[in-house]
């Protein structure tokens, strides 16, 4: 059917007009119709006959398959009007194309007989099953150094017990009566253009085009169940939070023989309490004190990767930030870590023995100051040389 020329499907000439299309259809429709026409193969002619029509009865679909041929592929996205029109395209979450699973689901249901088979609404064609999502909370040093772990949540998976036909064993579905395994049942309404012809869901079968005689104990005739599902999961190295992981497959079972849906896990990164981090870099408050920063030392560091020496020059102002080459988180997808940056905080002494103060009196007369001594702040302030 692929290859199909939709006019010789309808018997009419390339230049046809829209009525004549309309007439050829509704004659050819009544002739193969499967409630009047019980011979072989008329259902399939008369499903081949809807889908023309559905693309030549339409001006601008006709126009686009004039455009891209009658051909293999070309044909189907010729055609492909009709997925936009149906919201084939348009309308399905495009997450949801999961390992090319989009792209049979659109090939089957142009190819894949029944005369809805343009639609998107085609309810026999496989259809992948639901992603799902997972929230994944991560310790601060987890989501920079990744980790493997096993995570276990529930989703719908084929039965079992009928392999996902719904029918009980020994058993399987038989052709819907009413639609005759279309899927859809054709619907006549008057509008101001004339009587004209709409496909609905069958609502014997709801679409699937087969009727469940005897259901399959397990899953009641769904052909799914509701199980826990475990699987090991390896968290990437340098993660941040919000960001997502999708795993193929391993979201809900599909319908009609349709592959599984995704497994879409979301990070969350606990605080640290003593680091934040943006992206790769990781930043700490380094507190000193202010001999340290007037005469410089070399001090222990704290980082994500051990603590590292820094040294500190003589006269380092309070707010000054040193980079620590390679000691940020591993860069998602680049080379190497990132830095961290070091802020230093220069702290003042609060309870100050009667060394100390004395030491501080004779270092304010050495830079020739006078310090009263009896407010903290006018000796600070002094010593800051403010
Ligand atoms: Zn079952
Ligand atoms: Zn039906």
């Amino acid at each position: 059917m692929a290859e199909q020329d939709l006019y010789k499907v309808l018997g009419v000439e390339k230049d046809a007009s829209q009525d004549e299309i309309k007439k050829a259809y509704r004659k050819l429709s009544k002739k193969y119709h499967p409630d009047l026409n019980h011979e072989p193969g008329a259902e399939e002619k008369f499903k081949a006959v809807n889908e023309a029509y559905e693309t030549l009865g339409d001006a601008q679909k006709r126009a686009q398959y004039d455009q891209f041929g009658s051909t293999g592929g070309q044909q189907g996205f010729g055609g492909a009007g009709g997925f936009g029109g149906a919201g084939g395209f348009g309308g399905q979450d495009f997450g949801g194309f999961g390992g090319g699973g989009g792209f049979e689901d659109i090939f089957s249901s142009f190819f894949g007989g029944g005369a809805g088979g343009s639609r998107r609404s085609n309810p026999t064609a496989p259809q992948q099953g639901r992603d799902l999502q997972y929230e994944m909370t991560l310790k601060f040093e987890d989501a920079i150094f990744g980790k493997k772990t096993t995570i276990t949540y529930n989703r719908e998976e084929q039965c079992e017990t009928c392999g996902g036909s719904g029918a009980k064993p020994g058993t399987s579905p038989v052709t819907c009566s009413k639609c005759h395994g279309a899927g859809y049942i054709q619907v006549q309404t008057n509008t101001p253009l004339g009587r004209m012809m709409s496909q609905q869901v069958c609502d014997v079968c709801h679409g699937t085009g087969k009727e469940i005689k005897d259901k399959c104990a397990t899953c009641g005739g769904s052909g799914h169940t509701e199980q826990s599902h475990s699987i090991k999961v390896t968290v990437p190295a340098g993660v941040e939070e919000g960001q997502q992981m999708r795993l193929q497959n391993q979201g809900e079972a599909g319908t009609n023989g349709g592959p599984y849906g995704d497994l879409f896990i979301i990070f969350r990164v606990e605080p640290s309490k003593d680091f934040e981090r943006d992206g790769a870099t990781i930043y700490f408050k380094l507190p000193i004190d202010f001999v340290q920063a007037a005469l410089g030392d070399e001090v222990q560091v704290k980082t994500v990767h051990g603590d590292v020496k820094l040294k500190i020059p003589a006269g380092t102002q309070t707010g000054t930030t040193f980079r620590l080459r390679g000691k940020g988180a591993p860069r998602l997808r680049g080379n190497g870590n990132g830095d961290e940056r070091v802020t230093v905080n220069i702290e003042t002494p609060t309870h100050l023995n009667k060394g100390q103060k004395e030491a501080l009196k004779t270092f304010a007369k050495a830079s020739g100051k006078s310090v009263a001594g009896n407010g903290k702040s006018s000796l600070f302030d002094k010593l800051r040389g403010v």
